[in-house]
């Protein structure tokens, strides 16, 4: 009989449980078992980074560790120079370490290849010189918009080698999402696939895209990977259209590239990349990276956090590289730090939903992280499936992108984890780079629900709207101290950085964007966003890039969206909308709303249901009417109130 069921029963059981302490067989054997490195970092904060720094390989090493002279501008580790690639791949190679796996990939058809540190090499060096050839120089934006192909990786450690800036867009947005984020980037560069495969079809995604291309008055190329791909939609090894003299093909420039491409040292300051995050208005912000400390952010939490024993894990982050935590855990943190990693292309319920647990099992996979949607997606699929497989390679589990319920913190902890690993919940944004509030595994009691604590080095805390301390209860988290990982502007807006992230408490404190809890034993709760950003299964988006899709169609009037609480996405999309003419809205018209804001933004950006406040008596006002008893109502109420 499966184990399913008995699972399923244990979990009831300890869903009343508080707090976890570490498992006796990890602690002993963890990096950090005591308070001990939380305490150097408060002695001496910013010794603790230069510690943290001096791990990667300096080409110069730094002299000054941080300058705030010009804050909220700050420079960190200014006079050193390194490069990324170099400390992801050659560092690694140099010490004996090329025949390493770096990336165990699988493909969604079940098709296998293992990527050494050394063959990773080879292809970053190649790709490298292809752009070069192409034109790139260092500060060039390429724009990179592929599945999770490993491809990905090695164009964005391609650009870092020669010092060019990536700008990646999530696969899963629209071509107008890529068009917006390449103009403003003025990108020269983009590299994307010709299809790409999701549940047994391809779509189209080159093809899709040149209408969008051909509007980029700076872009010079387009690279073409060829991912091809069965099934129904489009046919397997089929060519793509191709504009003349500006689309190439990936596998023809790099088969004419030189091998051979040395890493060129940058600035610490030097900007890694920039990616296109959604903030309170309409318009997406352009997060830009630095070199050296965002390097540093990112191995030194990937080490601490995932309690990296880079010689035997194998770690596994299911977030696609569209996203922040596909850069710093997919991607860089990894990488620096010499680990093996899955990468998988598919898809967690194609064939089956038993598909991740057979892929930890087939690679033996210790370290897991992936996003409370997806453990709650499972959850629903049914114990069985993760059951049916041998995880007793699992040791340690991490959560990301969204608050997780105590029930799916208990099931994974029960299911997934079997009461052995302990789960790191772990907060952070696009704009920290790296882990900000999460436990260290083999030290921290866990309690489910709660990122638990600021890592050391990271200095965060709860403050009313006036910028007052809250010792206990809810307030706005702030950051209060710069961290080496954290942005250094908004590409091309200067102005709107220092707005958006230290008018409201001044200069020195960064403010989050997030409420939180904090409790009598000091454990941060985050609640969510207080502004109107939407967390839509752990992604982020604007409630005014919605409303702005939605009115952009040609049979709206007004819109407006809110979020409505979701068991299976954390959060779901609801839009009010009313139509030109006072026209009255039906299914037929809903259908094609959402259909257009998949077009405009991505699918996950469609609401999940419309509401046509048609009987209002102001139907033009969209965000507050008269309403029926003549006081002005909120929006929020038109829901139930049904106008
Ligand atoms: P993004 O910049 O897309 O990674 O989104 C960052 C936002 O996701 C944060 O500001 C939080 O609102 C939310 N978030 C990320 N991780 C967590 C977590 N562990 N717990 C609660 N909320 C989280």
């Amino acid at each position: 009989m499966s184990e399913g069921p008995c699972l399923d029963q244990r979990v009831e059981e300890l869903v009343a449980v508080q707090s976890f302490e570490p498992p006796a067989a990890f602690r002993e054997k963890a990096r950090v078992a005591d308070a001990s490195l939380y305490e150097k970092a408060d002695q001496d904060r910013l010794a603790f980074w230069a510690e943290q720094a001096r791990e990667l390989d300096w080409d110069t090493p730094f002299s000054t560790v941080l300058d705030d002279s010009r804050a909220p501008f700050y420079r960190w580790f200014e006079d050193g120079r390194l490069n990324a690639s170099y400390n992801c791949l050659d560092r690694h190679v140099a010490a004996g370490l090329g025949d390493r796996v770096a990336y165990h990939w699988r493909g969604e058809e079940g098709e296998e290849r293992a990527i050494t540190y050394s063959g990773l090499l080879h292809e970053v060096q190649k790709f490298a010189n292809a752009l070069k050839d192409l034109g790139v120089r260092k500060g060039d934006v390429v724009g990179i918009y592929l599945p999770m192909v490993p491809e990905a990786a090695v164009a964005m450690l391609a650009c870092a080698r020669i010092g060019a800036v990536h700008n990646v867009v999530f696969g899963g947005f629209s071509a107008e999402a890529v068009r917006e984020r390449m103009a403003v980037s003025r990108a020269k560069v983009l590299v994307t696939a010709d299809r790409a495969r999701r549940k047994g079809r391809a779509a189209e995604v080159k093809g899709a895209l040149d209408a969008a291309l051909d509007e980029l008055a700076d872009l010079r190329h387009v690279v073409v990977v060829r991912v091809g791909g069965g099934g129904a939609g489009a046919g397997r090894g089929e060519p793509c259209p191709m504009r003349t003299r500006r689309d190439v093909y990936y596998d023809d420039v790099l088969a004419s590239a030189a091998d051979t491409c040395p890493a060129e040292p940058m600035e610490a300051e030097h900007p890694l990349f920039i990616l296109y995050s959604s903030g309170s208005t309409g318009k997406p912000k352009g997060i830009v990276h630095s070199t050296g400390g965002y390097l540093t952010g990112v191995s030194y939490t990937h080490r601490v956090v995932f309690d990296l024993d880079a010689e035997r894990d194998v770690f596994w982050c299911t977030a696609d590289v569209g996203w922040i935590t596909g850069h710093s855990y997919a991607v860089y943190g990894p990488l620096a730090n010499g680990t093996t990693s899955v990468m998988f292309e598919g898809a967690p319920d194609y064939p089956d939903p038993g598909i991740w647990w057979e892929i930890v099992e087939r690679y033996g996979v210790s370290i897991f992280y992936t996003a409370p949607t997806a453990i709650r997606a499972c959850m629903r699929w049914g114990s069985e499936y993760p059951a049916g497989h041998d995880l007793s390679s699992l040791r340690l589990l991490g959560s990301v992108g969204e608050p997780i319920n105590p029930k799916a913190w208990v099931w994974y902890h029960t299911v997934i984890g079997r009461e052995r690993c302990p789960i790191v919940d772990t907060w952070w944004q696009t704009e920290t780079g790296s882990i900000m509030i999460a436990p260290l595994p083999g030290a921290t009691a866990t309690r489910p629900g709660s990122a638990t604590h600021p890592l050391p080095g990271v200095c965060a805390n709860l403050v009313d709207g006036s910028g007052r301390t809250v010792p206990e209860g809810t307030g706005l988290l702030v950051l209060t101290e710069p961290w080496p990982s954290m942005l250094r502007t908004l590409y091309g807006e200067e102005e709107r950085y220092v707005e958006a992230y230290f008018s409201e408490f001044g200069p020195g404190t960064y403010a989050v964007g997030d409420s939180a809890r904090r409790d009598t034993d000091g454990y941060y709760w985050v609640l969510g966003r207080v502004d109107d950003v939407l967390n839509v299964s752990g992604h982020r988006l604007s409630s005014g890039e919605v409303e702005s899709a939605i009115v952009a169609h040609e049979k709206v009037a007004e819109a407006a969206v809110v979020s409505e609480p979701d068991e299976l996405t954390g959060e779901a999309i609801v839009a009010f909308v009313t139509l030109r003419g006072g026209a009255e809205g039906g299914p037929e018209t809903e259908a094609d709303i959402r259909e257009h804001v998949s077009a405009r933004i991505g699918k996950l950006a469609r609401p999940s249901r419309i509401i046509w406040p048609t009987n209002c008596r102001r139907p033009g006002a969209a965000r507050s009417c008269a309403g029926c008893s003549g006081t002005p109502c909120r929006i929020a109420n038109w829901a139930t109130s049904r106008h």
